[in-house]
């Protein structure tokens, strides 16, 4: 019997990509081969050289569609088989080679808001909610509305099709949700979070609910959406020493590092909402005012990982672990 593919790629458009699908059908046994589209659609050519290329890169079980059906995430490349300037997984993927000795792992928080008719879920036609405080990790339908079987069948769509989900919770901000992705090695952090995002977008559908991944939906005194991103590398695995280098390291690199943390990001980044300033840099046990946060039971276990609290909702995976492995692994190297 045959089976669809679905190739699913990250198109050109700034500043936060959108997430492209299109379906194949495949012979039964045929491996998904290289494809192709048009980039002059999806910010990514020229109308009279519109063609770009499809080259798969991971594939899992497809979770909605069941039976033999995958998903396949694609690289986008240029008809010479050169990698497109959009594709930012190929350079990604030769720094993690360089560093491989390193054995860096990631684990990102996804925050995102969920719309539905013009405005976050189950905040009212007029006005406000009220205030932030009872949503965080909150039962009940005043608090969170009837979204429930959107988050569990995103949650179980991505236990099926493989992708290392951790867990989910409901946000500061009323509307706003957290998946975790992790503990991953690299690229396999950034096509795991890629593909979550899509399943999360493509089940809304179902809904009629719309995922934004915007860092700042609603200004004001409302949470804004992080990506907060959990590193360690062998070396903090075994140590404190390597845990302080690795925080004094990103210190050294602030600019560089905010440059890939996101669009808006200087307006998550006010230094209110449990964040810091975005141009000052600074780190401590179980702060989460702090640009970096030592976790509890890390400072306990004087071992593991730290959380970089920086990087917004819209990210792109495959540029903040290349940047956090560049920063933290290079100057671990350079001693
Ligand atoms: P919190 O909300 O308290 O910041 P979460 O439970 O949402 O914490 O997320 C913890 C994150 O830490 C997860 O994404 C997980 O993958 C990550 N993590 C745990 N151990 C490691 C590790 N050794 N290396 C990298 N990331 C890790
Ligand atoms: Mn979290
Ligand atoms: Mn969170
Ligand atoms: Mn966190």
């Amino acid at each position: 019997m045959s089976y669809q593919a679905e190739y699913i790629w990250i198109d050109g458009t700034k500043p936060f990509p959108q997430l492209r699908s299109k379906t194949r059908i495949l012979a039964d046994g045929k491996t998904p081969p290289i494809w192709g589209f048009d980039g002059s659609s999806t910010n990514q050519a020229p109308g009279d050289n519109s063609d770009c290329v499809l080259n798969a890169v991971f594939q899992c079980p497809d979770p909605i569609r069941g039976g033999d059906n995958i998903l396949v995430l694609c690289e986008v490349l240029l008809p010479d088989r050169s990698p497109h300037p959009s594709n930012t997984r190929a350079s990604c993927v030769a720094t993690a080679e360089k560093y491989a000795s390193s054995e860096p792992m990631f684990g990102i928080e996804q925050e995102y808001t969920l719309f539905k008719d013009g405005r976050p879920y189950a905040w009212p036609e007029e006005g406000f909610p009220g205030p932030q405080g009872p949503y965080y990790c909150a039962v009940g339908f005043d608090n969170v509305g009837y979204v429930r079987p959107l988050i569990e069948r995103h949650t179980q769509a991505c236990i099926d099709a493989g992708l290392k989900i951790e867990g989910t919770n409901a946000e500061v901000m009323k509307g706003q949700w957290e998946f975790q992705i992790g503990v991953c090695t690299v690229p396999e952090i950034g096509d795991h979070l890629w593909v979550a995002r899509w399943l999360l977008e493509r089940l809304g559908e179902d809904y009629g609910i719309s995922v934004s991944f915007d860092a700042k939906p609603i200004k004001g005194d409302w949470n804004g959406a992080g990506a907060h991103t959990n590193f360690s590398t062998n070396a903090t695995r075994a140590g404190w020493d390597a845990i302080i280098a690795a925080c004094e390291a990103l210190g050294t690199k602030v600019e560089e590092h905010i440059a890939v943390y996101g669009e808006g990001i200087k307006d998550r980044l006010t230094g209110a909402h449990e964040t810091a300033p975005w141009h000052t840099f600074s780190y401590g046990t179980s702060d989460r005012g702090a640009s970096v946060r030592i976790p509890w039971q890390v400072a306990i276990d004087k071992k593991g990982y730290i959380e970089d609290r920086r990087p917004n909702a819209n990210i792109d995976p495959y540029q903040v672990a290349e940047r956090i492995i560049e920063t933290v692994c290079g100057a671990a190297a350079a001693k």
